[in-house]
């Protein structure tokens, strides 16, 4: 029962029966699975509420899998009250015929804070992204393409009489925005505010019989061919995928941990992947390093860094956690990362970060100075930040976790030694050459991606993105006494993590402009000072020693500091459509962005690729394949490789 608005969430009788018989049923499932033209069928949802929709649903189409194995299931929810995870596990316990699916639900399910949550199941052959948010406000948010993403609509939420602000008009408009033509709906309620909200968007409505003793229910479908659906313009996002008669054929190039995250995520959804390695191994680039710290760097308001950042932990996190159930294993801790206050300044940002509640205690908690010293193992007199779900991984082991895996789902081929000299454009395939290429290898695809670190360099069509390189050294610090009882990573200016193979990670320098990967012995002083400097209150810090060993690698990051995903564009191009971005026209006025048409770029992770490749590669798979995003507009913006052009554009006095 839900207090706040007189009405339950399902009936504790027959809920079940009631969900597949107004949801499924009413909308034409699983039939219309049957004769669906697309790669993926995407519902969505108002009011997840306990997830018995979703549940229903995913068991219905995994019953229906048996028959068409090519078809993906992409179920969106929005929630703006969603319930805490121990209230979610008693609620399901009542469904013991859905536990198979409900069990993985809640692993899954996500820590609470607003923006999309996705989920991935079934080897990506379901989907779920959950929204936390206003529906409307939601729908608002998300990026559309031009004929729409929504195939059908389960309209829950409680009772238009009880919960009136759901039921509004924005809602209704966005409903029109996101549907494809022939969309289908389906709800509970036959209220005369629902048919009406939905006959003036477009929709033809149509009444039921409703559930059991209900009388009546609404059903319909969107038909409206000419409506504006409002797309980003500038920050439009274009995939290549059209239908699922043939499978894409897209090269990656790279091998660390941008390019592995891309190549789970695409043969996930069915694609054809050739990986394109220069070197011999993996992971030689920046994601070479034997431990990487993994958290999200959260700030005191939910800027979009930081809500980039926390949506990317959940999402790689669960990646993780999946990973290993399945049995590809890497060498990691899920010990946390405790974030020091060490000067006063820091404390500061610390309390607000606090105050202002903006983070549920489950991703980040206070630590008193005695509890620090607990959690750390050594003796460390200072408050802090932990991040319980935080800890430290190999990424080289990561990456390579993750390619074996992609070779065992699809159809994932892998060229190393392979250095790529060129990439063109012939007859709307990319043809992609190399040095040495393999005999007989087919070097035509639908699309290229560049995901390559800092290699970005050898590619003049990324010279539009400004990136720079900048060579970051991490000292391996031989465990000595006390240090070696250190258990969670440490993370100030610097960072240090527990031994492994009786090495710590101690870094990092940032030397920017320097492309040289030696060693160097000054950098270990640079590094040691800082960490001797940040933990100066502990009885060990001072006595730490280095051993002249480690690893300098270059990063490649963006002005802002955020990564970047999207297509590649011609700045010339950009430049004559947007040069009167300036005098803020409105948003009609201006054309739909051109980009190259196939060729992509997955850059500027920085040394916070553990954090947000996960996120980035699916977003970019997702994009690709023309399928939902997982995040909201705002946020995509963020992350366009076009954004520092129209931000330049944007900002030009008239002449
Ligand atoms: N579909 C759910 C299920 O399968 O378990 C049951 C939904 S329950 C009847 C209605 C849900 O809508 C509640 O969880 C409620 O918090 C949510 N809700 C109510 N108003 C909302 C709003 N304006 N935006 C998003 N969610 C809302």
């Amino acid at each position: 029962m839900a207090e706040d608005f007189d009405d339950v969430y399902f009936s504790n009788h027959n809920g079940l029966e009631e969900s597949r018989y107004v949801f499924l049923e009413k909308n034409n499932l699983p039939q219309a699975w049957t004769t669906h033209p697309d790669r993926s069928f995407v519902i969505a949802e108002t009011g997840f509420g306990t997830g018995l929709n979703f549940l229903a649903t995913w068991q219905s189409f995994e019953q229906f899998q048996t028959k068409a194995q090519n078809l993906q299931l992409h179920f969106i929810s929005c929630e703006k009250y969603p319930i805490a995870k121990s209230d979610l596990i008693t609620a399901l316990a009542k469904w013991p015929e859905l536990s198979h699916y409900s069990e993985q639900l809640i692993a899954q399910y996500p820590d609470l804070f607003a923006g999309c949550h996705r989920l991935s199941f079934a080897h990506g052959r379901v989907t779920l992204d959950l929204w936390l948010g206003e529906a409307s406000q939601v729908f608002l948010q998300m990026h559309n393409q031009a004929n729409g993403y929504i195939d059908a609509w389960f309209l829950d939420g409680f009772a238009p009489n009880k919960n009136p602000q759901m039921w509004n008009t924005t809602l209704f408009q966005q409903m029109a925005r996101l549907s494809k033509q022939g969309a289908t709906f389906a709800t509970f309620t036959a209220a005369g505010i629902v048919k009406r909200g939905l006959s003036e968007q477009g929709f033809i409505v149509n009444k039921t019989k409703g559930f059991g003793h209900k009388r009546d229910m609404l059903i319909g479908r969107f038909e409206q061919p000419d409506i504006e659906r409002n797309t980003a313009r500038y920050f439009q996002r274009h995939g290549i995928l059209k239908t699922s008669s043939k499978p894409a054929k897209i090269a990656i190039v790279g091998g660390g941990l941008a390019a592995a995250n891309l190549a789970m995520s695409l043969v996930q959804k069915g694609i054809e992947v050739t990986v394109m390695c220069k070197d011999s191994r993996f992971a030689q680039g920046a994601s070479g390093n034997p431990q990487g710290g993994f958290y999200p760097q959260l700030n005191a308001e939910a800027n979009i860094s930081s809500r980039i950042q926390a949506l990317a932990f959940g999402f790689a996190s669960r990646r993780y956690h999946q990973l290993l159930d399945l049995g590809y294993d890497f060498a990691h801790q899920w010990c946390g990362v405790l974030q020091i206050g060490f000067n006063p300044k820091v404390i500061k940002r610390q309390q607000a970060l606090l105050n202002n509640n903006v983070w549920p205690d489950s991703l980040i908690e206070y630590a008193d100075e005695t509890h620090a010293s607990q959690i750390a193992g050594v003796d460390l007199p200072y408050e802090g930040l932990f991040i319980r779900q935080g800890g430290w991984l190999s990424p080289p082991e990561l990456v390579k976790a993750m390619f074996k895996y992609a070779q065992h789902l699809g159809q994932c081929k892998i060229n190393l030694n392979y250095f790529v000299t060129e990439i063109f454009k012939q007859d709307k395939q990319w043809i992609v050459n190399a040095s040495a290429p393999e005999k007989g290898q087919n070097n035509s695809f639908d699309a290229v991606v560049v995901a390559s670190g800092s290699d970005i360099q050898q590619f003049s069509f990324c010279d539009a993105i400004p990136y720079q390189l900048v060579r970051g050294q991490v000292e391996a610090l031989p465990s000595q006494a006390p240090l070696q009882n250190l258990k969670t990573v440490l993370c100030h200016k610097g960072y240090m993590t527990p031994a492994i193979d009786g090495f710590h990670a101690l870094g990092s320098t940032y030397v920017k402009q320097d492309t040289s990967c030696a060693y160097r012995k000054d950098e270990q002083t640079t590094n040691l000072d800082m960490h001797k400097k940040a933990l100066a209150n502990t009885s060990w810090a001072n006595d730490i020693r280095g051993d002249n060993k480690g690893r300098a690698a270059i990063r490649c990051s963006l002005p802002d500091h955020l990564p970047t995903a999207g297509s590649l564009f011609d700045k010339q191009i950009q430049t004559a459509q947007y040069k009167d971005l300036y005098k803020a026209l409105p948003l009609q006025k201006y054309e739909v962005a051109d980009d190259l048409g196939g060729l992509f770029v997955l850059a500027g992770l920085g040394s916070r690729g553990l954090t947000t490749a996960p996120l980035l590669a699916e977003l970019l798979a997702s994009q690709i394949c023309n399928e939902p995003l997982p995040l909201e507009s705002q946020l995509l913006d963020a992350l366009n490789p076009n954004r520092f052009l129209i931000k330049n554009l944007i900002r030009r006095v008239e002449p």
